[in-house]
């Protein structure tokens, strides 16, 4: 049997999580969690249900940062004018995840606590230098999102412990891109993704992988020859990216495949940079 809990506060919800029965999920837009449990991945267990506690919702900038909730919904990102003009790339990752009815549902705190290293929000977030903030209900912390993602489905989440937001610099004048291969353009995972965020040519620049190594991975020769030389690094930064990526082969795709074609999205990402803002 599921138990479904709707706290309304931080406070209520931890009290629950300590009084009711193990194993506990957190349940935002149940767009993987109900997916497991109709598989029969879930058992008998104890959800609750974070869509009632507002302190988990809303895109603020704080302090030179840009804080957001991890409940926050794919679509909320795409419209949201702070994520627009702070994270394009971000609203590239979420704009492309499953159809209209996910994005409306499925949160980025979901997205990032399955430690899928296809999750779309993951690349675009390690390109803005995001950390993940965490709470138990005593201890809140905050996580560089690279120290976050631990391998292939294992995080930094302890028991009982809650994504509660993201926050990465609010940076003027970001750039930014992110494109995936998939078996379809959409209502598909990802079998390699590039995300790059930049700030002119390039004062600031990451460049980050998704699907092609147990967690998403940043590309530091890459980014060190394109810092240095700019887009005439172009060829070599496209060269050096397939070395830096550690694929494997999977029912998705193969490692050779996954390797080469991380370097032709990069040029299609940098290409799509580099002839101006895309809105
Ligand atoms: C048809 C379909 C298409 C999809 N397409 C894509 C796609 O293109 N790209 C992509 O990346 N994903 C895709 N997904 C996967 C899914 O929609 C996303 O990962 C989504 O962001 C999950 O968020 P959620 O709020 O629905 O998570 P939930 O299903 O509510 O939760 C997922 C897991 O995270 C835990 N959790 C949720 N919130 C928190 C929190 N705040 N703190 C700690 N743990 C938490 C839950 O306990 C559960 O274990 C797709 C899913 C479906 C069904």
């Amino acid at each position: 049997m599921i138990t479904v809990f709707r706290p309304e506060t931080p406070g209520e919800l931890f009290e629950l999580v300590k009084s009711q029965p193990a194993p506990h999920y957190f349940l935002a837009g149940g767009t993987d969690l109900l997916v497991q449990h109709k598989d029969g991945a879930i058992g008998p267990s104890t959800w609750f249900d974070l869509t009632a506690i507002s302190e988990l919702t809303g895109i603020r900038q704080e302090d030179g940062k840009i804080v957001l909730g991890a409940t926050t919904t794919h679509d909320e990102l795409v419209r949201s004018p702070l994520i627009q003009r702070y994270a394009p790339v971000l609203v590239q990752g979420a704009e492309v995840i499953g159809g209209p009815q996910i994005r409306n549902r499925g949160t980025v705190g979901g997205n990032l606590a399955n430690g899928s290293p296809a999750a779309d929000t993951a690349p675009p977030l390690y390109t803005l230098e995001a950390e993940v903030g965490l709470s138990n209900g005593q201890r809140t912390r905050w996580l560089p999102i690279a120290d976050f993602f631990l391998h292939v489905r294992k995080t930094a989440l302890e028991p009982g412990e809650l994504i509660t937001a993201l926050r990465f610099p609010a940076r003027e004048g970001i750039q930014g891109g992110f494109m995936r291969l998939g078996q379809r353009r959409s209502q598909a995972i990802s079998k390699v993704s590039v995300a790059v965020s930049a700030v002119g040519r390039f004062d600031y620049l990451a460049i980050a992988c998704g699907s092609v190594a147990p967690t998403v991975v940043r590309a530091p020769q890459a980014e060190a020859i394109l810092r240095e030389q700019g887009m005439a690094g172009l060829e070599e930064a496209c060269r050096l990216i397939r070395d830096e990526v550690k694929p494997i082969s999977d029912v998705r795709s193969t490692a050779d495949y996954r390797r080469a074609t991380t370097g032709v999205l990069l040029r299609r990402v940098l290409e799509q940079l580099d002839s101006g803002p895309r809105r």
